[in-house]
């Protein structure tokens, strides 16, 4: 029987890091993955959604090219051409996380995992012991029940469709049904978003929520919230959504955003004891150690920040603690992030809410303008950038934005708030000029009501 110093459950993009981290300082490792490496980011998530929304972007910016001196005549998209590309790409990145692994001697088991007894797994037709395992499985696409759900398609869906549908009802108001639905109305889709709560976006700043609703809505997406899907009937011609409080209508498909679930599943968890919180998300302490002693969990099983380097830095943090010597604990605070929808929000740090409720002076900084790169013309976008200060220690608490590139641009300023920049230091820094960016180092005055 195999035995290993670590084992990781789950080949995606926190389990291969911790493997491949603590192979890298000297561990045996094991890891099982039932599917392809690379987990829901590199198959179903970041990577291949990233590359419809750049072909979605395309679109805008040929519209954009005419006012720019273009002529641009006969532009069609091939769905087919994209999604097969699309996958091409998945599939050299597969081959990336396998020869990575290799490289570290980590042996793959191409199996699913279940636990015997604390440092016993059955892989496959296997059995093999550990004296570290890691619980890296991931997340799943929840949809709640109702009658006709099995009409539906899911993120994991989208990726692999026959055809591009001519219409699409997109349920939930988080990072997916955003980001899908600008990518689908870029590519020709008519969307319409069902959110059940008065707004889009819960837990992000309100004004970038309401900003990027606003946007979104002159784009032509239709927007309705407050409302729940009652039930979705086959029809010949499509699929009939019934939704509370708003008329029926025919969809070529329906796309469920509606969260995601951790993958504790056939794991054998209840039987040796590792205690899941109510959400069924496997509990952890800060050393991501679970209720016994020597089993681990890391990324979205734990369901915590869901964010794919926020996994892969959870598993870092375990490498360097088991296997380098060293005392760390992973650190949540000023976490950036982004949602590639069109336009982009990317925001780092506290919201204005956040801030009121922890500060007793909070300033805020706002600035709502039209980007230069669609000042001559056809694309009515506009760019909202905001900060959040203590008014006291003069600390810069958030940074947010919506507009191009805002993700790109939220990463130097994640820089800034982890090293404590207070909103003089942001007033010191030079502009680069002319970019939206240099907005965020030239705001002066304090935005009042
Ligand atoms: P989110 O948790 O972001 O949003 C779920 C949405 O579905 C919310 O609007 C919620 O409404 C709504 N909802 C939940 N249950 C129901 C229901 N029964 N009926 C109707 N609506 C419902 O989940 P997502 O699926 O969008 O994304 C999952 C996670 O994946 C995100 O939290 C994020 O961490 C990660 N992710 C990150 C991305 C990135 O970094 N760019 C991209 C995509 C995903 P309410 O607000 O009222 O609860």
């Amino acid at each position: 029987m195999a035995h290993y110093d670590l084992f990781v459950i789950g080949g995606g993009s926190g389990g291969v890091a911790c493997a491949r981290s603590s192979a890298a300082l000297g561990a045996k490792v094991g890891l099982a993955e039932g599917e392809r490496l690379g987990g829901t980011c590199v198959n179903r998530g970041c990577v291949p959604k990233k590359f419809l929304m750049y072909a979605s972007l395309a679109a805008e910016d040929l519209c954009n090219a005419v006012s720019l001196g273009w002529t641009c005549r006969d532009a069609t998209l091939d769905w087919a051409e994209l999604r097969d590309g699309v996958q091409a790409e998945l599939r050299r990145l597969n081959g990336i996380y396998d020869g990575l692994l290799e490289k570290f001697n980590v042996r793959v088991y191409q199996d699913a995992a279940r636990f015997l007894d604390a440092r016993t797994l059955q892989v496959g037709n296997e059995q093999i012991t550990a004296d570290r395992i890691m619980i890296a499985t991931g997340g799943s696409p929840f949809v709640p029940d109702f009658p006709g759900k099995e009409h539906v398609i899911v993120s994991d869906d989208v990726f692999l469709l026959e055809e591009l549908p001519r219409s699409m009802a997109i349920v939930g108001g988080g990072y997916i049904a955003q980001e899908f639905a600008s990518i689908f109305h870029g590519l020709g889709v008519k969307i319409t978003r069902v959110v059940r709560s008065a707004r889009l976006l819960r837990g992000f700043d309100a004004d970038l929520a309401e900003h990027l609703l606003a946007e979104q809505v002159k784009k032509g997406i239709t927007i309705r919230c407050a409302t729940n899907v009652d039930r979705v009937e086959k029809k010949a011609d499509g699929l009939r959504v019934i939704c509370e409080e708003c008329d029926s209508r025919i969809f070529d498909q329906v796309l469920f955003a509606t969260g995601r679930k951790p993958n504790t599943a056939g794991l054998g968890l209840a039987e040796i004891g590792v205690a899941l919180n109510d959400a069924g998300a496997i509990e952890v302490d800060e050393r991501m150690q679970t209720s016994v002693d020597n089993i681990y969990a890391i990324g979205d099983v734990t369901d915590r920040m869901n964010l794919t380097p926020v996994a892969i830095n959870e598993g870092r943090v375990f490498s360097a603690n088991h296997f380098g010597g060293e005392e760390r604990t992973m650190d949540y605070s000023n976490i950036p992030t982004a949602i590639f929808s069109q336009p982009p929000l990317g925001t780092v740090g506290l919201t204005e809410a956040q801030a009121r409720e922890r500060f007793d002076r909070v300033v805020i900084f706002k600035t709502v303008f039209r980007p230069m790169k669609y000042a001559l013309g056809r694309v009515d976008e506009k760019t909202l950038m905001k900060l959040v200060v203590d008014g006291d220690s003069d600390r810069v608490l958030g940074v947010h934005m919506v507009g191009p590139d805002a993700g790109e641009i939220l990463q130097g300023f994640a820089v800034a708030l982890k090293a404590g920049a207070t909103k003089t230091d942001f007033d010191r820094t030079v502009g680069i000029h002319p970019s939206s960016a240099e907005e965020f180092v030239t705001m002066r005055e304090p935005f009042t009501e």
